[in-house]
Order: C-alpha cells, then structure tokens, then sequence
C-alpha cells in the first residue's frame, strides 16, 4: 500500500535519491535532510502507514529491532555520547510528514541542541485521576 503524494513513499521506495545507510524488503533507513545532529537518520517502511497507531504490530516490532541494531553500529562508527529515538504522531505531537517514521539522533556532549520538555507538575490527586483514567 502507496500513497502516490507522499514524499516518504517515494524516498523508501527509491524513486527520490536519499542518502540510504541501510535497505532491507521493509525499511528504508536514510539521513534526513535537516538534521538536528550529525548523523540524524530516519527508520521509514517501505508501505504508506501514516503514523504508529496504523502500524502493524509485528512491522512495529521490526522497526524497534532495526533501532536498536542501527543505533549500536552508528554509535561505534560516529563515536557520539548518547542517542535518542524520537517518533512523533500527529500534529499536536510535532509530526510534519504523515508517514509513520522514527528518528535516530545520534547525541553529542557538545552539539547544542535540546530535544526535550518542559517539565510540568501535577497534585497527588491529579495524578491519581490520570492513572485511574488510563488504567488497563
Ligand atoms: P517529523 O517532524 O514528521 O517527526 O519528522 C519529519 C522529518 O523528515 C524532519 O526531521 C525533516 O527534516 C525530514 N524530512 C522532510 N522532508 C524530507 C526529505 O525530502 N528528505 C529527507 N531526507 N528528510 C526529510
Ligand atoms: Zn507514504
């Protein structure tokens, strides 16, 4: 499944050049365009699933594997500090390409940037809402 507007079918399926570190039938990883550290690669399927509630279950497994794999080998190769998966789903969440993807940011001491959040604070009594709100 392809959508024939979007710009990550294109790239993970090799009609637009990318700078691939890494292909298999499910994946393509490849350094994004305007990265927030030196290194910056994103994990993206092959098929069009616009975010990870769409995600099969056993694809997401997949791409968590592959995280794990790439970020052992760019960590020996690039020498960074540290390494932060990010993956955003939706608007609200900061996502700006609809097509379910995951960041690799390889993470330096002295690289200056800040992907994070403001910590906020809650009461005894809100946290305890929240949990029985969202309990499984
Ligand atoms: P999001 O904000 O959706 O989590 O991340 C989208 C990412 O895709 C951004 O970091 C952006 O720099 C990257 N990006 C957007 N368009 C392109 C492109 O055409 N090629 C590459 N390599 N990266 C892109
Ligand atoms: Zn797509």
């Amino acid at each position: 499944m392809r959508d024939e507007n979007c710009i990550f079918c294109k790239i993970a399926n090799g009609e637009i050049p990318s700078r691939t570190i890494y292909e298999d039938e499910q994946f393509r990883v490849f350094l994004d365009l305007s990265p927030a550290a030196k290194g910056h690669a994103l994990i993206v399927p092959k098929e069009h699933y616009a975010n990870l509630y769409e995600l099969p279950e056993e694809l997401a497994a997949d791409a968590m594997r592959l995280a794990k794999k790439e970020m052992s080998l760019m960590t020996q190769k690039l020498s960074c500090d540290g390494f932060q998966l990010v993956q955003n789903n939706g608007e609200t969440a900061g996502q700006t390409v609809f097509h379910f993807h995951l960041h690799l940011i390889p993470r330096y001491r002295t690289d200056g940037q800040k992907i994070a959040w403001e910590p906020g604070s809650m009461s005894d009594e809100e946290l305890d809402a929240v949990k029985d709100q969202i309990i499984s």
